[in-house]
């Protein structure tokens, strides 16, 4: 979905009022009835002239129920509200690029007042296939049409919650900026997805980190549960020395909405299936095969709490991503089919997909580059600022 900031810079402060009311309203109300918006956002009579202004462009849809008519807020309204919260704090400046395009998310290269770039990660859950899961499942019912809502906003505050627990701890990921809603804001990593790498100098030694990567996170009690080329990406740097150039590859890991905790009734198949991402992919990619088998489940688990390692799958619960609110994340993502990198053409780790395309530009289009699909070269990064909108308002 695309994040079109313009008419941001057009809206009234009565108009953010009334887009806050609707917000509001919708904690309650399926519908909420023009009556409620203008009530809850004190305009009361005057509301009228912000309702047709944000219905206008899209941030709010005018919908009938049996009962009587009302809006509710769309993704777009709910897009310009964690904008409009980041711009208000400081977190977000202007929005440039698109590059990242998932079933589940959208990613957004961003820069704050300075022109630093960042990455805003927008959840977009429910997006394909929420309406069979609507007419299907009770723990809708209740909320239905703010599920969308609510889980894209507990998808992100868990991936918030375990980005900072992890980043805390040494973890090579993202910094985690800030947090809202459906949205958080990350510092951008300037490298690529594993996945357009085609060879590297040496698979062992980057096969070696990437599972002792996931070892270490067992030692903490987590398992990231969609470990593989999509979620990795591939930092170069060079150091010079008097003769050579040296190239060291770290690697840094993204994407944690779906990590379950090493207690989780199915840690075994989810660690399993990391493991198995990695081994598949260098097999395929870097023709690498590891001399050892495993690492298996049994021994990752006697990992758990060495060297006096925190529990993070315990202590994110404490930082605000309840176990509930894990059930119910998971429950969702489980009925509308995300279970894993939330890419519809990406190749699962647990299918053998044979017909694995290498080419370049399948690999583009893969890893969600839908406007940039020349390849690794456009990284897009450097355009940012050209081609950025502001968000501030003028
Ligand atoms: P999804 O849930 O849709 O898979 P990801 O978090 O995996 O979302 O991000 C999708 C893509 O966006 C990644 O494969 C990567 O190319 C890019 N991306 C995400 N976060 C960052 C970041 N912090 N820095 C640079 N690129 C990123
Ligand atoms: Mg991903």
């Amino acid at each position: 979905m695309r994040l079109d900031t313009k008419a941001m810079r057009y809206l009234t402060a009565e108009d953010w009022r009334t887009l806050t009311a609707v917000e509001t309203g919708s904690r309650n109300h399926e519908v909420v009835p023009t009556p409620l918006i203008g009530q809850i956002s004190g305009l009361r009579g005057g509301v009228h002239k912000s309702i047709s202004a944000l219905a206008k462009v899209g941030l709010i849809a005018r919908l009938k129920n049996a009962k009587y008519d009302g809006y509710r807020l769309t993704y777009g309204g709910l897009d310009y509200l964690a904008l409009n919260t980041y711009r208000k704090r400081k977190d977000v400046y202007s929005v440039g690029n698109q590059i990242g395009v998932g079933k589940e998310s959208d990613i957004f290269v961003v820069a704050d007042e300075k022109g630093v770039q960042r990455v805003l990660k927008i959840h977009r859950l429910g997006r394909i296939s929420f309406r069979t899961v609507k007419a299907n499942r009770d723990y809708l019912r209740n909320r239905s049409s703010g599920s969308w809502m609510y889980m894209s906003r507990l998808a992100a505050l868990k991936e918030f919650t375990f980005m900072t627990a992890l980043r805390e701890n040494g973890f090579p990921v993202p910094e985690p900026l800030a947090q809202s809603r459906h949205t958080i804001v990350m510092s951008l990593i300037d490298a690529f997805p594993m996945r357009q790498i085609s060879s590297v100098p040496d698979p062992a030694s980057l096969y070696a980190e990437l599972i002792s990567m996931i070892l270490r996170l067992a030692q903490y009690g987590l398992i990231h549960g969609d470990f593989n080329e999509f979620n990795i990406l591939i930092k170069e740097e060079s150091s010079k020395t008097q003769e050579n150039e040296k190239i060291t590859l770290t690697p840094i890991l993204i994407d944690f909405p779906q990590m379950v905790s090493i207690d989780h009734a199915n840690a075994e198949y989810y660690f399993d299936r990391d493991v198995n991402c990695i081994k598949r992919f260098f097999e395929r990619r870097f023709h690498f095969t590891s001399d050892e088998n495993g690492p298996h489940f049994k021994d990752a688990r006697k990992l758990v709490g060495k060297d006096g390692s925190k529990r993070l799958d315990v202590s994110v619960e404490a930082s605000g991503f309840s176990k509930k609110m894990a059930k119910e994340l998971e429950a969702y993502m489980k009925e509308v089919g995300v279970d894993g990198d939330g890419d519809p053409n990406a190749s699962r780790g647990d299918e053998d997909s044979e017909d694995e395309g290498d080419s370049e530009e399948e690999d583009a289009e893969e890893d969600g580059a839908p406007e940039n699909s020349e390849g690794p070269s456009t990284k897009t990064v450097g355009e940012t600022t050209k081609d950025s909108a502001a968000v501030a308002s003028a």
